[in-house]
């Protein structure tokens, strides 16, 4: 996946576009396809250094529109969901 990636804390040129590995979600957590990402003031101050220590290097950005949920994975979290069900 692409990613804007903090490496340190700073200004805005301390962001860098670089390609990830896809994450794996976990039991609980659904995978979406983000479309787009909002930048908002937590981020900023996050970049900055002003919330106190951030863990680097950081993916910052919260605010997501998904487009369709990648095909692979909420089917197999669809699956271990009915697994979960029928065991109770
Ligand atoms: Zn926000």
């Amino acid at each position: 996946m692409k990613a804007v990636v903090l490496r340190a804390l700073g200004g805005p040129a301390n962001l860098v576009l670089e390609e990830l590995p896809d994450p794996k979600p976990a039991r609980n957590e659904v995978l979406l396809r983000v479309r787009a990402c909002g930048v908002c003031y937590h981020d900023v101050i996050a970049r900055r250094g002003d919330l106190g220590p951030v863990p680097l290097p950081a993916v910052l950005g919260h605010e997501v529109v998904p487009s369709r949920p990648s095909r692979r994975v909420p089917h197999r979290a669809r699956r271990r969901e009915t697994r979960h069900r029928t065991s109770n």
